[in-house]
């Protein structure tokens, strides 16, 4: 991590953030608590605190964006602080915005009185079609008292009080958009999951955002540069209360090709029970990608050299994989697995009647330790690799030496049914072509070796698109498999090399088989493609 930071620090971040002062800088997470975290969360809570803490020395607030009941929930809360952890980032403070709901009340009156907001009845269909055109609502020249009297009907929850909203008074037809009356404060019956009936109306984001930024301390409000049409209207709010100046610094953000980050399209996936939940290693999910073998380092590695760029197309996920690789490789133990459909027995008749031997679990890395290795007259190798073997041929039996293929039987259909080697240790392994994984040892608890596609079968989703016509039939590929057993000795999360097939990371065991996924490598070919 300390490499990618100080690299990363002279290239994209030389500029860093504007009229940042060591130590002063204060940033902050905002998520909504209602799913878990994506990959997308992950860039912008990375970023927040490599800049916050890491950068300028500063503070940074996990902020749960709480203005929504109807899709906030306290669970969400617990895992996303869990998944936050797993990421290495947590907040030097945990705050709400509901923490400054009686504030940002106070905050909608003053906006009143003001006479810079006003209550409005338009339905919403109209409200935008009048937006869309520039064309001004019937209410918007009421007076403060009327806008007071209709705001306090709205705050009661009265039925004629949720016929209204509140409006920023900004304007009618500013060419930006965002900037036309923004509806700042609306009416939701659900109880919050935090302040209970209390409260009968909200604040929508782009009023309590720029305001509980400047309430909490915030210096620099780093946001997705979808949002920048907003950014005139995040600094109007706080010129219209008087409230201290937030600079806002926007990055792009993250897409990756034939993937959802949408919180409201992943819970779509979990309740169709297209995934197992929401770890599943299918899922974009801070806590599928870890599943799928993605470390931490691999992440911050990557977020940190996407930093400030703003382009917005789809990444592909070859180039993060390719990241992680780079991460896992000098470390990874290596052992050896056969598909168990295809393991094809193998005499050596010059054999030893069973021996183990103590090896490395990585060659050029004595510190992955040591695998027991079984060395027997008997062994299995790969049907493929059977099939290959010309008569006689010289081939080496990885860990061991070489051998002649003396006797090869083939059934009806051309597939080897068992082959005889003789062993030839005197001979030189440089000179043979097939360097051959084999095992003689197989008699312990069985594995299965699990591969996985994209969930969707379009590369970017329109807006229009409908989900369903897009789902990949087929996401998981499963294949049962023989392995030494030094298998046994990994935990849950352990990520190893099965040699000639790829990384995979240990799964733990169901049914009475132990999972392995396999952890993609940046080379298109290796992500379950076939
Ligand atoms: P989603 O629709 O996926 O839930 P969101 O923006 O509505 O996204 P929030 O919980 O509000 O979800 O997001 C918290 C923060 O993470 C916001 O500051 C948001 O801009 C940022 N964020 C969300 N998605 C991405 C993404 N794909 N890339 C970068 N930042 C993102
Ligand atoms: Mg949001
Ligand atoms: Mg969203």
């Amino acid at each position: 991590y300390n490499k990618a930071r100080s690299s990363t620090t002279s290239a994209s971040f030389a500029l860093g953030l504007p009229g940042a002062v060591h130590g002063k800088v204060v940033t902050r997470f905002p998520p909504e608590p209602s799913g878990y975290l994506h990959i997308g969360h992950a860039k912008a809570a990375m970023l927040n605190y490599f800049f916050g803490k890491e950068m300028y020395g500063g503070k940074f607030i996990v902020r749960f964006d709480d203005t929504n009941p109807t899709k906030e929930r306290d669970e969400f809360e617990q895992t996303i602080l869990e998944d936050l952890e797993m990421l290495g980032i947590r907040g030097d403070v945990i705050t709400h915005t509901s923490d400054w709901f009686e504030k940002l009340y106070e905050y909608a009156v003053e906006i009143i009185k003001r006479g810079k907001a006003y209550c409005d009845d338009t339905e919403q269909v109209d409200m935008r079609a009048q937006r869309m055109d520039g064309i001004a609502s019937k209410r918007r020249d009421a007076s403060i008292e009327e806008n007071l009297a209709r705001f306090a009907e709205m705050t009661k929850g009265t039925t004629e009080g949720k016929r209204w909203c509140l409006r920023a008074k900004i304007s009618v037809d500013d060419p930006n958009k965002a900037m036309r009356d923004p509806v700042i404060y609306r009416c939701n019956d659900m109880p919050h999951h935090r302040t209970g009936d209390k409260w009968k109306v909200y604040p929508i984001y782009d009023f309590a955002c720029p305001i509980v930024d400047a309430l909490e301390g915030v210096t620099h409000a780093l946001r997705t540069n979808e949002y920048r049409d907003r950014n005139p209207q995040y600094q109007w709010m706080l010129d219209a209360l008087g409230l201290r100046k937030v600079e806002v610094w926007d990055f792009s953000r993250l897409n990756f090709v034939f993937t959802l980050l949408s919180k409201r399209k992943l819970h779509w996936f979990v309740d169709q029970n297209l995934v197992r939940g929401w770890d599943d290693p299918r899922f974009p999910t801070v806590r599928g990608v870890r599943r799928r073998g993605m470390t931490v380092e691999a992440i911050k590695q990557y977020m940190l050299l996407q930093g400030p760029s703003q382009s917005t197309v789809a990444l592909e996920w070859d180039s993060i994989w390719a990241i992680n690789k780079k991460v896992i490789d000098p470390i990874a133990p290596r052992l050896w697995a056969i598909a168990k459909d295809k393991a094809v027995k193998v005499t050596i008749t010059n054999g030893p009647k069973s021996e183990t031997k103590t090896l490395p679990l990585h060659k050029k890395n004595p510190d992955v330790g040591t695998k027991q290795t079984l060395f027997s007259s008997t062994i299995f190798v790969e049907q493929e690799d059977a099939l290959s073997f010309e008569d006689n041929e010289e081939i080496t039996l990885m860990d061991w030496g070489n051998a002649f293929v003396r006797k090869k039987s083939v059934d009806a259909s051309g597939v080897v049914t068992a082959l005889e080697m003789e062993l030839f240790l005197e001979g030189d392994f440089k000179k043979t072509k097939k360097k051959i994984t084999w095992l003689a040892q197989t008699d312990f608890a069985p594995v299965r070796l699990l591969d996985y596609d994209y969930l969707i079968t379009k590369k970017s989703l329109e807006e229009n698109d409908s989900l369903g016509d897009f789902v990949t039939p087929t996401t998981e590929f499963v294949v049962d498999a023989l392995t030494d057993a030094n298998v046994t000795a990994l935990k849950k999360g352990d990520i190893m090399q099965f040699e000639r097939k790829g990384y995979y990371i240990y799964d733990g065991e169901r049914d009475g088989a132990r999972d392995f996924i396999c952890i993609p490598d940046g080379r298109a070919a290796s992500i379950a493609s076939k």
